[in-house]
């Protein structure tokens, strides 16, 4: 057991099983303009296949019942952000808690979650909300391709074919493509952020 007040509270709240992270970021487009929006992975295997959805798993043995490693490995799993490093004797990745903090927590020092309860009553999954301020979608492609053509790497890391924004105001790519198709999962999260009103900075 981790010794995290919000997994405490998580928990409490009837959080189990996994995570699911919103990663948001404030899009300035040249034209001045600026659009909220949340990162989605193109989904290459299960239900999800050629969907587009969030960055979410189901908790690892290794997580040892802790939602912050749980997100940790997610994020560096789906997201490629850095989330997780070597360990000082070379041997495991473990989780880079200053940069965990740096997407999970806000200016007041906090982590904004909630949980989201399944109609069916089967998933009670903690949504953290991630500031991926400043983040490049081209960048992080980059990564999803060395990783998806790295014969080496494990095939957790290979589970995206592309990362994109989405704009949480309709859930339509801010790149424009057409025929994107979100996963069900995906839609519902991005009809929730509307009613939480999350304000986002810079
Ligand atoms: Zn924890």
């Amino acid at each position: 057991m981790c010794k995290h007040d919000v997994c405490y509270q998580i928990k409490q709240q009837g959080g189990y099983g996994g995570i699911a992270v919103m990663c948001c970021n404030k899009y300035k487009f040249k034209n001045g303009n600026t659009e909220n929006v949340v990162l989605l992975g193109l989904e290459k295997y299960g239900t999800n296949a050629n969907k587009w959805t969030l960055c979410a798993g189901k908790m690892d043995r290794k997580d040892n019942g802790c939602f912050l490693k749980n997100a940790a490995h997610e994020l560096f799993e789906e997201t490629k952000v850095k989330t997780m490093k070597m360990s000082t004797n070379g041997k495991k990745m473990e989780v880079d808690w200053k940069v965990l903090d740096k997407y999970l927590k806000w200016d007041d020092g906090n982590f904004k979650w909630y949980i989201h309860h399944s109609s069916d009553q089967k998933y009670h999954t903690p949504i953290f909300i991630a500031k991926f301020t400043g983040k490049s979608s081209r960048k992080l492609n980059i990564i999803v391709n060395e990783h998806n053509n790295n014969k080496n790497l494990d095939n957790c890391y290979k589970e995206i074919a592309a990362l994109k924004w989405f704009r949480l105001s309709d859930g339509l790519p801010i790149d424009g493509t057409k025929n994107t198709t979100l996963s069900s999962f995906a839609v519902r999260m991005i009809n929730n952020m509307k009613l939480l009103n999350v304000s986002f900075l810079n």
